[in-house]
């Protein structure tokens, strides 16, 4: 059939995944073409995620740090907060991202079709024309016709199906709105991303409650470090409920009354004004017609590929959120960069050591590579060293002395497979672990490495240090 549009390289979102995509097969030498609903290129991660999210968490950051002071003789009065310009400075933070998005779109000569994009079939997309500030139908269409293909269509909150309509229940995208400033809030679920609100609003001064249906919070971190950040945190919210599900939501004028079930379940419904639903993302592999182009999708909406990111028809790659867990925009982005590599026919293709994951709460808590558990789980011979940031000259400084650094390493190989940080700005300091699994550092590479005091970071040349068996055995 007729198309309005052919290109060598289309690319279905604009995400992380999407853009890196279409810049690297475009720097490749591909012409493409990025299909994107929403007028804003970079995703959920620049528009309604990763960005705003630190936007805030960073406000919530200094704002603790400062209220901090008074134990250390500087008190500072109660803060003053001025909603209107809090979202004016997140969307400032979000706008210069996304604006320098369109820019290197442009520079590059990448042609972004505005619209709702779904497969005819092997070779073409037919795109529903969107204008306005969401996804509103212009009603025009659009068919392109393309060579080879990168689906990166992402993800959407899951929704809790017992849980009504009702302003006052929002996902990760609605509490990143900032509305209002809610007395009481409930989060359900303890992950990553409703603990990360949670901090903030506490911060802004929402008393908050947490609900998790597992036996602790941050699923998939080793539980020492979770045990700091419970320490730590304890203070900052109500009840954290574990082994505890939500069972009925009741809409009254007065808020919203929430039974539960469980372990932490309190007797009576609690009040709330707000409810935070952050129970995971599910992929979006059933809205785009995959079963036109014969692209496989299962159950849950996750399309599968090979290590170069190819899925079951040669010639169209997934990738990001659509292409599996972890569900990163550092995961998303490398696997891009292989996608349109593969595409224009290099020999790239997957093959990470690690993927680190990052809570950006207060502490931080960070890891890469195996944990503990998945040694356990996997039976690998694993020994540990964990260097305490009570002995940290520069932690004891910050006044913030909580936290440690862990090493993990594969007793046959000596290799470090693992590390773990818990405390302030452990998601900048996990880096270094990141490099040392991907170049099969051993402990004494590590420990023999000169790294500046005093600082954070030492305490990762310090955690080697401690692997004196293993460095005095090594030639
Ligand atoms: P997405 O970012 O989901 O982008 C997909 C794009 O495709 C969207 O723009 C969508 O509009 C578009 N699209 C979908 N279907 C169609 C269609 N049919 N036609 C046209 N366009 C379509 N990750 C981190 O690594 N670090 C963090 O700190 C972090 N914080 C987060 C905080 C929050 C609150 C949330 C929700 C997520 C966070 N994430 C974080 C996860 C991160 O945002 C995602 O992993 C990342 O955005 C995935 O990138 P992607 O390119 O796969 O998809």
């Amino acid at each position: 059939g007729g198309a309005d549009l052919e290109c060598e390289m289309l690319v279905l979102g604009a995400g992380p995944g999407g853009y890196s995509a279409a810049f690297r097969a475009a720097d490749l030498g591909m012409k493409t073409v990025l299909v994107e609903r929403y007028a804003t290129l970079g995703g959920v991660c620049l528009n309604v995620g990763c960005i705003p999210s630190k936007a805030l968490l960073h406000v919530a950051a200094v704002t603790d740090a400062a209220n901090a002071m008074a134990e250390h003789g500087i008190a500072f009065g109660k803060p003053k907060i001025d909603l209107d310009k809090l979202r004016g400075w997140k969307e400032k933070v979000v706008g210069k991202l996304t604006g320098g998005l369109a820019g290197m779109a442009k520079a590059r000569k990448v042609e972004v079709v505005r619209g709702v994009g779904t497969f005819l079939d092997p070779h073409h997309l037919e795109v529903a024309l969107t204008g306005g500030d969401g996804q509103e139908p212009t009603g025009a269409k659009q068919v392109l016709k393309f060579g080879k293909c990168i689906i990166a269509a992402g993800s959407q909150s899951v929704k809790l199906p017992f849980i009504p309509d009702d302003p006052r229940v929002v996902d990760s995208t609605g509490a990143l709105k900032l509305a209002t400033i809610p007395k009481r809030m409930l989060v359900i679920g303890g992950g990553i991303i409703g603990l990360e609100m949670a901090t903030v609003y506490s911060t802004l001064g929402t008393r908050i409650d947490v609900v998790e249906m597992l036996d602790g919070l941050m699923a998939g971190a080793d539980r020492d470090l979770v045990k700091v950040w419970e320490k730590v945190n304890q203070p900052r919210f109500g009840k954290v409920m574990l082994n505890t599900r939500t069972t009925a939501v009741k809409v009254q004028k007065n808020g919203l009354k929430v039974s539960f079930e469980g372990e932490g379940a309190p007797a009576e419904p609690q009040l709330y004004d707000m409810i935070l639903q952050a129970v995971g993302r599910s992929p979006n592999g059933h809205k785009i017609g995959a079963e036109n182009a014969g692209v496989a999708v299962d159950e849950r909406g996750f399309i599968a590929t090979d290590k170069q990111m190819r899925t079951n028809v040669g010639h169209i790659f997934a990738i990001g959120d659509i292409a599996g867990q972890p569900m990163l925009a550092h995961k998303a982005v490398h696997e891009a960069h292989v996608a349109a590599e593969a595409a224009a026919g290099h020999n790239s293709f997957f093959d990470a050591r690690q993927i680190p994951s990052v809570a950006y709460t207060d502490p931080e808590v960070a890891w890469a590579g195996k944990t503990e558990a998945e040694c356990k789980a996997e039976g690998i011979k694993y020994g540990k060293a964990v260097f305490p940031w009570a002995a940290s000259g520069r932690a004891i400084a910050n006044g913030r002395d909580e936290g440690f650094t862990k090493l993990i390493f594969d007793e046959e190989t000596h290799r470090i497979i693992g590390g773990a940080i818990v405390g302030t700005q452990a998601g900048d300091l996990i880096s270094e672990l990141c490099l040392a699994i991907e170049m099969g550092c051993d402990p004494v590479d590590i420990g023999k490495t000169i790294h500046p005091h005093p600082t954070l970071g030492e305490s990762v040349g310090m955690a080697a240090e401690l692997f004196e068996g293993v460095c005095t055995d090594l030639p």
